[in-house]
């Protein structure tokens, strides 16, 4: 099974690409599905935010009363880090055992709106950012989802920039504004990334089997990302100069290894799995420590 992260801006195209994902085969998470399941009537998440925000948040069937919540957290910091330190914890735990569920041979996508708002975008062995820019999403959500144009911006503005979410994006989507009577290039560009990227990636998890080495260099953010996700699945990590693949890297512990795309090589050896990131790891806890590096900046 492969865990993929999927996500952009509001009015990016995420939907659109989980639409196309699944009809080749993919299983979504639907993080609007997830985000109304963990507050759901009965639900203790549904309890939690009631504590906090009082009984007026909820309707008169008792479930929860969105407009009402929204007004009070969007336009105040302190009460909108309140609601999400409840209900991100549960949306996180709810998805891991989605996917968990998952057939063993999945490749799961899971929709994830404010992944790197989150910081999550490490937890991921493969993040894919559908790319448009704030200007066409504004034009989207006020011409397509009829929104007030203060209020797209203003959802725009309180949401990652497009050069964060890019940075974090091992897979850049481009979805620009498609215009009538010409071929969209969307539904061949989520095809390649399945074929090319997600199913080699999930089989060789799978397989115990390591990607193949890919043309060309490591750029800057590749070494970002390797170096980030690997402190994230075991502490300090080490990563040598080199522009070349597979990158090189020293780790300090293996246990969250496996959850991230990479399989086992032998002794205190792992390889990713991910044909479009190779990367060797060794295991090196002594060695790290005599370095005394920190995690990645
Ligand atoms: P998200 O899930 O990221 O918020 P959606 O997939 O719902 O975004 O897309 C937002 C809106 O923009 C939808 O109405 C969709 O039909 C439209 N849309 C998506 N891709 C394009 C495109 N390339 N050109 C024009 N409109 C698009």
């Amino acid at each position: 099974m492969l865990r993929v992260g999927l996500t952009g801006g509001i009015g990016a195209g995420k939907s659109t690409v989980s639409r196309l994902l699944v009809q080749l085969g993919a299983v979504l998470v639907d993080a609007d599905v997830v985000a109304r399941e963990v507050v759901a009537v009965g639900t203790p998440g549904l309890a939690a935010v009631v504590e906090e925000f009082g009984p007026d948040v909820l309707a008169a069937d008792g479930s929860l009363d969105r407009p009402a919540l929204g007004r009070i957290v969007f336009g105040d910091t302190a009460r909108r880090e309140a609601l999400n330190a409840i209900v991100h914890p549960l949306v996180a735990a709810r998805r891991a055992e989605l996917a968990a569920a998952a057939p063993d041979d999945a490749v799961v996508v899971e929709d994830v709106p404010l992944l790197v708002e989150t910081g999550a975008a490490p937890t991921y062995p493969l993040v894919v950012v559908v790319d448009a820019d704030a200007a066409e999403r504004e034009r989207r959500l006020v011409t397509e989802r009829g929104m007030e144009v203060e209020a797209a911006r203003a959802r725009i503005a309180a949401q990652a920039t497009d050069e964060e979410r890019r940075a974090a994006a091992d897979v850049l989507l481009p979805n620009p504004r498609h215009r009538d009577g010409v071929p969209d290039p969307l539904p061949g560009l989520v095809e390649r990334l399945w074929r090319e990227r997600l199913v080699p990636f999930e089989e060789g998890l799978r397989a115990g089997r390591r990607g193949p080495v890919p043309v060309g260099t490591p750029a800057e953010g590749d070494r970002h990302r390797v170096l980030h996700r690997l402190s994230r699945a075991g502490g300090p990590a080490w990563l040598f100069e080199g522009d070349r693949w597979p990158l090189g890297a020293w780790v300090s512990a293996e246990s969250g290894l496996a959850d991230l795309g990479y399989v086992p090589a032998g002794q205190r050896r792992w390889d990713s799995a991910d044909p479009g990131c190779a990367v060797s790891v060794t295991v090196l806890p002594e060695v790290i420590e005599r370095l005394s590096v920190g995690g990645p900046t």
